[in-house]
């Protein structure tokens, strides 16, 4: 296969075993390549030393409160879903040190992190999780408080997409607009496509880098039936999409419907164990936490994921402010659905699926929202007022109505 000139939007076609040439492009260009492998009964990200380290042949099933990954009948090499980690523990990891500390003569002299300088290339990101990339960058990068270390990251990285060919179980991307496709946010976007005897990938060029990677490998101009087959895949998977999430004036639905009793019902089940926050590849939420040496000449500030289902995370001069279950989830969920669209002008849910997939007792955020919506019709609103619910996140909104 010749090489053929690209430029950004072009779609191209290579052979399935050109990603193997991809991986040591990506290598040589001083890149720490990251994607999905099998570990333990899992899927998770982690680094790819060859093509071998793809989860070949395997998919997933999904429901709620459950994952197992099952064998294939193709060679397919993205036949799987989001796993319960996603691309936020690069890019925003779960424990970070913020400072060591020294004591000198003078007093306590803060020293820099002592980070080594990590450009990551993320292969096989979904739709949905190129979303939830976007909507970090506006936590970290566009409000007013600049996170140093993630733009670093944020923006040294390359990201390879990939295109989703069969609909997670438990995710809902096409009624959120996240997916099954990629529309912006990657260097590179990837439809893998196994039919009549080829396996081949086509390739939307979707950045100068990503540009200057593909110049590197075999490649050329995709034909018709091959974008055909390509736009056929990424139909399939909408196609196969099992749920959906009504987003029709969400935010007024949910701060008029503080107190349904619907969150009392939800609270007898939710374990408060925050799963879902972590899995969640858009939580930010995080603490921190300072430690000393035994004789007092060092010490170091931490920073790590926290989680808003614990009472500690709310507690405020004397008392948590979210003392009950019922008020912790709903403080999530009404976060995720409206109050964020009011702090960063964007829903806080990409519809991945993996609260629900990932929580011990199958609570489903499409099932509560559409309870809420249903109860609301029927009468169940209960008495609150309309907007009590403003205020989320690290701003630990006020609730007292627990
Ligand atoms: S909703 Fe599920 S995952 Fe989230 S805190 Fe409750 S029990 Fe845990
Ligand atoms: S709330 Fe659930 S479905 Fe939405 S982005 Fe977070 S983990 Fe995914």
């Amino acid at each position: 296969m010749r090489p053929a000139a690209s430029n950004l939007g072009d779609e191209v076609v290579l052979e399935a075993q050109a990603l193997q040439q991809l991986l040591e492009v990506l290598s040589g260009r001083g890149y720490q390549v990251v994607g999905p492998t099998l570990r333990q009964g899992s899927l998770v990200y982690d680094r790819l030393s060859s093509l071998d380290d793809l989860p070949r042949g395997w998919g997933d099933q999904q429901e709620g409160g459950f994952f197992r990954l099952r064998p294939l009948n193709e060679p397919a090499l993205f036949g799987y879903g989001v796993g319960q980690k996603s691309w936020k523990e690069f890019l925003y990891p779960p424990r970070r040190r913020l400072w060591p500390a020294r004591q000198e003569a003078h007093g306590l002299q803060i020293l820099p992190p002592g980070e080594d300088a990590v450009k990551f290339a993320f292969i096989g990101v979904h739709p949905c999780d190129l979303h939830a990339i976007a909507v970090q960058d506006k936590v970290f990068l566009e409000g007013p408080y600049l996170d140093l270390h993630y733009q670093a990251r944020r923006q040294s990285a390359f990201i390879l997409a990939v295109n989703c060919g069969h609909a997670c179980g438990t995710g809902f991307c096409v009624s959120m607009g996240t997916g099954p496709r990629a529309s912006s946010g990657f260097d590179l976007a990837l439809t893998e496509i196994l039919a009549e005897a080829r396996h081949y990938l086509v390739v939307t060029v979707g950045s100068e880098k990503g540009r200057q990677v593909i110049s590197q490998l075999p490649h050329r101009r995709a034909q018709a039936q091959e974008l055909e087959a390509a736009a056929k895949v990424v139909a399939q998977a909408a196609g196969q999409m099992g749920r959906s999430l009504d987003t029709t004036e969400i935010k007024a639905l949910l701060y008029r419907n503080y107190d349904n009793p619907r969150w009392d019902q939800v609270a007898a089940r939710c374990l408060t164990c925050g799963n879902c926050t972590l899995v969640c590849p858009t939580c930010f939420c995080h603490t921190v936490e300072d430690t000393s040496g035994l004789t007092g000449e060092q010490a170091e500030r931490w920073r790590r994921w926290d989680v808003c289902y614990t009472v500690d995370f709310s507690y405020l001069h004397g008392g948590s402010i979210r003392a009950t279950p019922r008020s912790r989830y709903r403080q999530w969920l009404t976060h995720k659905l409206a109050t964020w669209i009011d702090q960063f002008g964007v829903s806080g849910c990409v519809g991945c699926g993996r609260c629900i997939t990932w929580c011990p007792v199958a609570i489903d955020i499409t099932a509560e929202v559409r309870a809420i919506r249903e109860g609301e019709r029927s009468g169940a609103r209960g008495q609150g007022p309309g907007a009590r619910g403003q205020g989320a996140g690290i701003s630990k909104g006020t609730d007292k109505s627990n």
